[in-house]
């Protein structure tokens, strides 16, 4: 497949999106499991202006379990740790709050806010609900807030977050105030940190999911962007790594998705950012062509 087009190439030119591409590649980190990319990066044909992406880097070896946090707040999607499993009684914890599918934005973002359902309740500093255009065209799923997000309150302000910021305006869309087919809505799939920025588990994933699928059904999406393995095991219910998924349209409920590479993922290895470059043009692809707001999205 032609990944590098005269077409694209001249919309990066035109957007300006050099700071988008790789400039010093981190080789130190482990290729994080599940997220190889299926196809090696076909560099874009030489042009006076258009970036170049960097080499791929060689794999690292890989990640052993029991290994430290890594440095970088934002690192997701990266080894998978094995915890003990805890009952909820054990965890003293509370129900999960009910009538989530029936909620309207108030009551949602309360219910978040209060929510005690898992154990990652007790190490937040503050749920991260999600930011943007409440009818936003597009809706971006991420993983879970790192310790910035925590921090912060909102998803995405770390150095992966930046990166995503970019990755929006070369596709013309912003998380700033805009009408809502420039302004996108962003939330995880977790809205509580996990302690030292582990991978979320299986139950804590399972609690979190009715949010997220509100929030789906409230904002009512043209286009869903899942991020990151996480994104993808959540909405569209597989294992299958990143790199089989993307590059076609996958359905949640009545609205398209398509699948890429988590921002953090990209930090760790900037050669990719072509792949990721053409899941966003796929994505606007799909939104421009999608039908009216009526008539689709997830039934609560
Ligand atoms: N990574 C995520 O998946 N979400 C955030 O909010 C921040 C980093």
């Amino acid at each position: 497949m032609p990944r590098w087009t005269d077409r694209r190439l001249a919309m990066l030119r035109e957007l300006g999106v050099q700071n988008f591409w790789p400039v010093t590649p981190d080789v130190t980190d482990a290729q994080p499991a599940g997220e190889v990319p299926a196809t090696p990066v076909t560099p874009p044909a030489a042009s006076a202006s258009a970036p170049t992406p960097a080499p791929v880097p060689a794999p690292a070896p890989a990640p052993v379990m029991g290994r430290p946090p890594k440095a970088d707040p934002d690192a997701r999607g990266h080894a998978p740790r094995v915890l003990p499993a805890l009952s909820a009684e054990a965890l003293e914890l509370g129900p999960r709050p009910e009538g989530v599918e029936s909620m309207d934005w108030p009551a949602l973002r309360d219910a978040v806010a209060g929510c005690q359902a898992c154990g990652l309740c007790r190490g937040r500093q503050q749920t991260v609900f999600g930011v943007g255009h409440p009818q936003a065209h597009w809706m971006l799923v991420g993983e879970a807030p790192g310790e910035q997000e925590d921090r912060q309150g909102e998803p995405f302000v770390g150095r992966a977050g930046q990166l995503l910021d970019r990755m929006l305006m070369a596709v013309g869309l912003t998380r700033a105030d805009a009408p809502p087919h420039a302004q996108v809505f962003i939330a995880n799939v977790i809205k509580c940190r996990p302690p030292g920025n582990r991978n979320p588990q299986p139950e804590e994933v399972a609690q979190c999911e009715p949010f997220l699928r509100r929030q789906v059904a409230l904002v009512q999406p043209r286009l869903i962007l899942a991020m990151g393995r996480f994104a993808v095991q959540s909405l569209l219910k597989s294992s299958e790594p990143i790199g089989k998924l993307r590059g076609r349209v996958h359905d949640f409920h009545g609205v398209p998705l398509v699948v890429t590479y988590h921002p953090a993922y990209l930090l760790r290895n900037p050669a990719d950012k072509g792949l990721v470059w053409d899941d966003l043009c796929l994505a606007r692809e799909v939104q421009a062509r999608g039908k009216p707001r009526s008539g689709q999205g997830v039934t609560p």
